[in-house]
């Protein structure tokens, strides 16, 4: 094993800023005076209740959260808000669209059938997921209760560049791969919502944005716990919520702040993204696997069209710590994950590897 940190290309859990983990341990085992750990406190305590609604008050001023909107934290993953869409927000109409351009958004329309009837919108299957689907090719049914979709395809590196248009159908998105890591205007949604572990925090939750509109039409079946009214009206802490994710959610927060808020994200999610696909466009050797207009700034995909060539490029990569760059087993070849706290330095070292080893290899 190595002493040195490595560039972490993981799709998820991911990179955390490297002076976010060094306040979380030097507050590790004493915070803020209270004499014990975040791990170890009551999540009923003042200093633990006030570090929540500041975390909260945090979220909602960095991306710009409107006072229209709640902000939930769920246990659960994304996952686990495939279901607690539908139960909350189908009954409505009993039948909701959605646009179908990866797995996670595959998997989200398949757990929803079993709540109402679901219909495919646009979908993205017949090529691969390898691009999102123009305006054009949205076709919406007669009165769904939501349209869903998900902004960025974590598994093959596709990336809508438009917020669908539905409108006054509730617009949901997952934005568990690129929350946090651009401006968006969540007037313009019914839900935003995201496992944190890709651009957030560790894992353990999903933070859920809701229209305060949307609360209250659940499923009578709907667990107590994935009620977004319940939630809301317990300010997420029906039971004892994922303390120690949140605490880092702050830490994460500020630093955001500190590096220009989701603008300053934004440009540097350009400037990582750009690095790669311009490197990739003038090679002769790899390939990007999204179509150019569809191309996601969090989740590079791209291959040699050797499995031996890319086997061996993950293997060298590793050993120069440009580590878990393998591709997920449904694109083959390579995926390069560069969210929030993936240093440009991280991206500049993996571009200047690429070239090495396509000079040593064609
Ligand atoms: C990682 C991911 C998920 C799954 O998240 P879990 O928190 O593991 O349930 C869902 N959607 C997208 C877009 C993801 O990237």
């Amino acid at each position: 094993m190595s002493s040195e940190r490595v560039y972490n290309f993981s799709a998820g859990p991911s990179m955390l800023p490297l002076s976010v983990l060094r306040r979380a341990a030097a507050e590790m085992e004493n915070y803020g005076g209270s004499g014990m750990s975040v791990m170890e406190m009551s999540h009923r305590s003042k200093v633990y209740m006030d570090l929540f609604q500041r975390v909260k008050s945090d979220l909602r001023e960095v991306m710009g959260i409107p006072e229209s909107h709640e902000i939930l934290f769920m246990q659960g993953g994304a996952t686990l808000q495939f279901a607690a869409i539908p139960m909350n927000l189908m009954g409505r109409t009993g039948s909701a669209d959605y646009a179908k351009t990866g797995v996670f958004s595959k998997k989200a329309a398949a757990e929803a059938q079993k709540y109402g009837e679901v219909r495919i919108a646009a979908s993205g299957e017949a090529t691969g997921f390898d691009r999102i689907p123009e305006k054009s090719e949205i076709t919406l049914s007669e009165n769904p209760g939501y349209f869903y979709y998900c902004s960025n395809n974590t598994i093959f590196g596709t990336e809508w560049n438009y917020v669908p248009e539905t409108g006054s159908v509730p617009l949901v998105c997952d934005m568990s791969s690129d929350m946090l890591s651009f401006p968006v205007d969540i007037s313009r949604y019914g839900i935003v919502y995201g496992g944190v572990q890709k651009n957030m925090a560790p894992a353990g939750m999903a933070v859920v944005i809701i229209d305060r509109k949307l609360l209250g039409g659940e499923a009578a079946y709907t667990p107590t716990l994935m009620s977004y009214e319940v939630m809301a009206k317990n300010d997420s802490m029906l039971n004892t919520p994922p303390c120690y994710t949140i605490y880092m959610l702050g830490l994460v927060l500020d630093w955001v702040r500190e590096h220009g808020g989701l603008s300053g994200m934004n440009e540097l999610r350009e400037v990582r993204s750009s690095m790669l696909y311009d490197f990739l466009d003038g090679s002769r050797l790899f390939k990007p696997f999204a179509k150019k207009d569809s191309r996601s700034k969090m989740n590079v995909t791209f291959r040699t069209g050797s499995e031996e060539l890319d086997a061996e490029f993950v293997k060298s990569a590793a050993a120069q710590g440009l580590v878990n760059l393998k591709g997920h087993r449904l694109t083959g070849g390579m995926r390069a994950s560069i969210y929030n706290a993936m240093p440009v330095e991280g991206v500049e070292k993996l571009v200047a590897f690429m070239e090495e080893f396509e000079r040593s290899h064609r």
